[in-house]
């Protein structure tokens, strides 16, 4: 403290920092009282293998049905939650809200897996495997392998080692992993090489310009390549237009996800989507790519 006298000693007084700090705690108590009022929802986007075209799984998305300012994204959330108290509660709920509406959905016959987005702090706090069996354990019925998590390959590089050690519990339970938006990160190979994932998420940054950029291009060749060389599944998020679609299919990953097959939805439209995903969804067979 000492050392910053001078220019900065008035620093812990900035009234902009203390109006930020007052905001997050407005903004959390309101997200703390959305887990008893109801407010949040998760919305599911549909993931297609464009070759063969079944619909693969959806993605939960979590969504706050605020009282005033309307449905808000996590976009104007997360940053606030993210290091909370409050995160691995809202955590806990998400998994609780996907994994009772993908056990609905299969006695309803609608046998599709879902993706659940987790933190890395959730992911990594004590009682995550325990929690995560428990709540599989009240759905005895649901197939575990249509399961799976998605984690970011940002946060968790505080502790890599016992991030790699609870995917490898959680794993020892039937469900899969994947690492989200991969390739944005510092260390996107540290992670991969640390951590027991099945899949790996190309990010949409990268899908958004390849058709422009050959440096994306090359990015998403190389994550493919990775994918493929040490067995992992590959999925492209953010496909946008058919264009994209197709060059994706060439580059050898058929699994996609994104508006230019369907945005977010509520859970009750998803079989009405389905049945016209099955009767009008785009014949791109005529773009297998090598190795397929
Ligand atoms: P993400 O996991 O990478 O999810 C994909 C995001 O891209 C979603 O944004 C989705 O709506 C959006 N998206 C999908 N297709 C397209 C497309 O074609 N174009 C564009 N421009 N965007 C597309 P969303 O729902 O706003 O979520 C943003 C991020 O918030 C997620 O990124 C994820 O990191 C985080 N998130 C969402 N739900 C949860 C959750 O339940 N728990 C946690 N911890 N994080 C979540
Ligand atoms: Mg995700
Ligand atoms: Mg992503
Ligand atoms: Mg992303």
């Amino acid at each position: 403290m000492a050392k910053e006298a001078g220019k900065n000693r008035y620093h812990v007084f900035d009234p902009d920092q203390s109006r930020r700090h007052q905001d997050r705690m407005e903004l959390l108590s309101a997200m703390e009282m959305a887990l008893h009022q109801r407010q949040w929802a998760l919305h599911y986007q549909p993931r297609v293998d464009l070759v063969s075209g079944t619909v693969v799984s959806v993605e939960a998305l979590l969504r706050w049905h605020h009282p005033e300012r309307g449905l808000l994204m996590p976009g104007s959330f997360m940053d606030d939650l993210i290091g909370s108290e409050l995160e691995p509660r809202i955590g806990r709920w998400v998994i609780e809200a996907a994994l009772s509406q993908m056990a609905l959905w299969h006695t309803q016959g609608l046998k599709i897996g879902v993706s659940i987005n987790i933190s890395a702090d959730h992911l990594l706090e004590d009682g995550f495997v325990e929690y995560l069996e428990e709540v599989l354990d009240r759905h005895p019925r649901l197939p575990r392998d249509q399961v799976e998590c998605e984690i970011l390959e940002t946060a968790t590089l505080k502790d890599l080692y016992q991030a790699g050690s609870v995917i490898a519990r959680c794993k020892q339970l039937g469900v899969r992993f994947a690492l989200d938006d991969f390739g944005t990160g510092y260390s996107s190979l540290a992670y991969f090489r640390s951590l027991p994932v099945d899949v790996l998420k190309i990010d949409r940054s990268f899908v958004k310009d390849m058709l422009e950029d050959p440096n994306d291009l090359d990015v998403v060749e190389s994550i493919v390549g990775l994918a493929a060389t040490f067995n992992k599944d590959i999925i492209a998020e953010g496909v946008e237009n058919m264009t994209q679609a197709a060059m994706l299919i060439q580059l050898g990953c058929r699994h996609v996800q994104g508006y230019a097959i369907a945005r977010p939805m509520v859970a009750e439209v998803l079989s009405d989507w389905m049945r016209q995903w099955h009767k009008q969804r785009p014949d791109l067979s005529g773009y297998h790519g090598q190795g397929m």
